[in-house]
């Protein structure tokens, strides 16, 4: 009989967090205890994948032709479930090494997540987590696994634990390679003997296991047929993808888009592939690191194979089936394969079709898309020259006449006023900023449009660019505006403008004043709502460069800056008539504040504040007189 006589020689305790994690799964309330069947049907899975892999270079092993199957029997009578596998199974080490610590599997951030939680809502968290193995326990009075190793000179052996504290490892008969797991059912676990439960959980679950799921000796397989990624796409509904996408990232919200591929010249080839809900993986994913899984001639080569996509696309999950690429090809050979140097052009290539067709059908959703993944494809463009043209199609901006909308730079060039041949930008922290910048009010007057740069990676971007079709990507703010016709006019409704001398006289009470802060003092004729703009001098580094060089060096100061000022402003018209020189320079001092607060610098606040105060109260003293 098995397992009814708990023996007392060789207790082997648990690792202490394995105690831990056992602890919490045996005193679960949990409710979706399902998903103790897709750990264990997942272990089997692996296991077999792992025969598989070890039979490409290695035939010295039990059962070398014996077919993958996982079976899963009921009985009702005893209240057992016992699931087989013929995967590469355990010796006696590997049992007591497996089966006694945690594995890499997600039961270590499980461990985590619920030493922040209190004990009532740790049972919230068991379903999001694969903790593994353990999870039986939530269902086990005691478990035991019998297991044959896949090397003719391993002997059986048999590991057993009621789950509290210990578990015992003795020899066993098994002539057959791979693993059994026999489940003593809790009282209120029995419905896992009902066989219609069963099929449920697997297809709920395990659907897409690639090896065939049995219940008892039926050659019916329960789980789906063929891969998904194997079928025709007009067999698919949406739901079957989405289905597939969670079992298999555990993702619980939709992937943003999909890829599904079948090629056949010049190498054959299944890709399906999936724009995740977000950039960041779940702790609880199962996809734990950056890669495709790679399947040749329907054997999983690699988990995580990172060749077959370039690198700024490492977001994207999915799998790919090959017929073409080698079965012994490693890591390392990857690299150099001209099979898969050629599938990863085709489907860089097919990726960035469906995204730019994406951007131009459905705008909303891309934009959604580019909030979250955007910053891959400014990686792409800075870093893979070879890549840059097929990319800037892709970018998107916002820009100071389509308020929350993104923008493609074709957008951009079709909304052109007549004469614009440049694209205008600008740089800076802070969108709202932006709008409001002294830099753009000419382009602003003339209706025309200004991208607003505001995310840390746009300089780089930018940089690379310099030109979309035929125009030039300038800097609104170091731009020079030529004098043209309609300025006159527009400004006649302004009062007259300071006349030279007047203005010579200010800008040396601005120099005065200000001292080291600026390197010159000028007037300007492209100021039209602001009294005053901070400029780089000639010859200083590009603005571009010095946001590049603020991210990459803590310790960079920005170059000091020319004030000009706009003659033809009330404040500066006016300000040139005071007469009480601590006024005046109260005065230069907050039109200077002020158009640093216009580039999204933080002015002396306290300084300011007396400031305005003071002013004020000059204000209120005229008043009284
Ligand atoms: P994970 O699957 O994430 O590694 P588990 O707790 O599910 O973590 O399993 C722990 C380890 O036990 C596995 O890594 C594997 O080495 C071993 N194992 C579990 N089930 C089987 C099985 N059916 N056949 C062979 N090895 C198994
Ligand atoms: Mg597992």
């Amino acid at each position: 009989m098995t397992g009814s006589n708990p023996t007392t020689q060789n207790e082997i305790p648990f690792k202490a967090e394995t105690k831990q994690l056992l602890d919490i799964l045996i005193n679960s309330l949990y409710s979706d205890r399902d998903v103790f069947l897709r750990e264990l049907i997942s272990n089997a899975s692996d296991a077999i994948t792992r025969i598989n892999f070890e039979m490409l270079t290695n035939h010295q092993v039990i059962d070398p032709d014996a077919a993958p199957a996982i079976r899963l029997y009921a009985d009702k009578e005893n209240g057992t479930l016992r699931i087989t596998d013929n995967g590469i199974g355990m010796n006696a080490d590997e049992l007591a090494e497996n089966l006694g610590t945690i594995a890499k599997s997600g039961a270590r951030s499980f461990l985590e997540a619920a030493k922040e939680k209190n004990a009532g809502s740790v049972n919230d968290l068991i379903g999001q987590f694969g903790v593994g193995f353990y999870a039986a326990f939530m269902v086990a009075e005691w478990i035991e696994v019998t297991s044959r190793s896949f090397r003719p000179q391993d002997k059986a052996a048999k590991w057993r634990s009621t789950g509290s504290g210990s578990f015992t490892i003795t020899d066993a008969e098994k002539s057959d390679r791979g693993s059994e797991i026999l489940i003593k059912l809790k009282e209120d676990a029995k419905e896992y003997t009902e066989e219609f439960k069963l099929r449920d959980v697997i297809r709920k679950h395990s659907n897409y296991i690639p090896y065939p799921i049995y219940i008892g000796d039926s050659e019916e397989r329960v789980n789906a047929e063929t891969t998904i990624w194997r079928q025709s796409p007009s067999e698919l509904k949406d739901e079957d993808y989405e289905k597939f996408y969670q079992s298999f990232t555990l993702d619980f919200e939709k992937p943003l888009n999909r890829l599904h591929l079948s090629i056949d010249a010049p190498f054959q080839m299944y890709a399906l592939l999936f724009i995740p809900s977000k950039p960041e993986r779940n702790m609880f994913s199962l996809r734990k690191e950056d890669g495709l899984q790679l399947y040749a001639r329907k054997v999983l080569i690699q988990d995580y194979c990172t060749t077959l996509l370039p690198r700024y696309y490492r977001f994207i999950e999915g799998v790919i089936d090959s017929e073409d690429i080698p079965l012994n090809v490693t890591r390392e050979t990857m690299q150099a394969n001209r099979v898969i140097l050629t599938l990863k052009k085709i489907l860089a290539g097919k990726v960035t079709d469906l995204l730019k067709k994406w951007g131009t059908d459905e705008k909303e959703q891309y934009a959604a898309f580019w909030k979250k993944f955007g910053v891959f494809i400014c990686e792409g463009i800075v870093t893979e020259p070879e890549a840059k043209d097929s990319l800037v199609p892709l970018l998107r901006y916002r820009s100071l006449n389509h308020g929350e909308e993104y923008l493609s730079l074709a957008d951009y060039v079709l909304e052109m006023k007549p004469g614009q041949d440049k694209i205008y930008y600008i740089l800076g922290e802070n969108l709202d900023t932006l709008r409001n910048s002294p830099h753009i009010e000419t382009l602003k007057k003339k209706g025309m449009d200004v991208l607003l740069l505001a995310d840390p990676f746009d300089p780089f971007v930018i940089t690379n660019l310099e030109k979309f079709q035929d125009f030039s990507l300038v800097n609104a703010a170091t731009e020079k505006f030529s004098e043209d016709a309609d300025k006159k006019d527009a400004e006649a409704k302004q009062e007259p403008a300071l006349d030279e001398s007047a203005s010579q006289g200010l800008i040396q009470r601005f120099k005065d004043t200000l001292g080291e802060k600026v390197s010159d003092v000028k007037t300007t004729d492209r100021l039209v709502e602001s009294p005053a703009r901070l400029a780089d001098a000639e010859g200083a580094i590009s603005p571009e460069m010095q946001k590049m060089y603020h991210l990459m060096q803590q310790d960079f100061s920005a170059p000091k800056k020319v004030l000009e000022i706009n003659p033809a402003h009330p404040l500066i018209t006016r300000l040139a008539e005071v007469t009480d020189s601590d006024l005046a320079s109260q005065i230069i001092n907050q039109v200077y504040d002020g158009a640093k607060i216009m580039d999204g610098e933080t002015p002396d606040q306290f300084a300011m504040l007396t400031r305005i105060q003071n002013l004020i109260i000059s204000l209120l003293d005229q008043q009284k007189t």
